[in-house]
């Protein structure tokens, strides 16, 4: 059934069939772009974060502050990074999880996205802020198609 509409589309033999749904070369440089940015801002945080010797304004009572800032711009360089060995790999625009595409839309917002807004909302669920006694019921109510 969907065979017929495969030929037509894709003549593209450096990508995988399963990306009909795929973006353009153009759109895929347009993000690496962003990504490489990102990645750049990201490192260059860290530098700044271990630098030794820079005086902070509030001195060493900081470290939990910098630890935290620490965590977070590691686990984002780690996202960038993860999305553009994606992009080199051609799985770069398909949630990681399921597989769906991520959409242009959810991509230009975040780039170095890896899963689509349900599975992202799970993720949530499961790994996000602990929050005791709530597992993940709140989709019950609210399923769009
Ligand atoms: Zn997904």
């Amino acid at each position: 059934m969907t065979r017929s509409t495969r030929s037509t589309l894709t003549n593209r033999p450096d990508r995988p069939p399963a990306y009909d749904a795929a973006l353009t070369d153009e759109q895929l440089a347009v993000l690496r772009g962003m990504l490489e940015q990102q990645r750049a801002f990201r490192v260059d945080q860290l530098a700044q974060l271990h630098r030794p010797g820079t005086p902070g304004p509030l001195g060493s009572a900081n470290q939990e502050v910098v630890a935290s800032l620490t965590a977070g711009a590691r686990a984002a360089l780690h996202d960038v990074q993860k999305a553009l060995w994606r992009l080199d790999e051609g799985t770069y625009g398909a949630c990681t999880r399921c597989g769906e595409p991520l959409g242009l839309e959810r991509l230009e917002i975040l780039p170095q996205a890896g899963l689509c807004m349900p599975c992202q909302r799970n993720a949530d669920d499961d790994t996000g802020p602990a929050r005791p006694g709530r597992v993940g019921g709140r989709d019950r109510s609210r399923s769009s198609s």
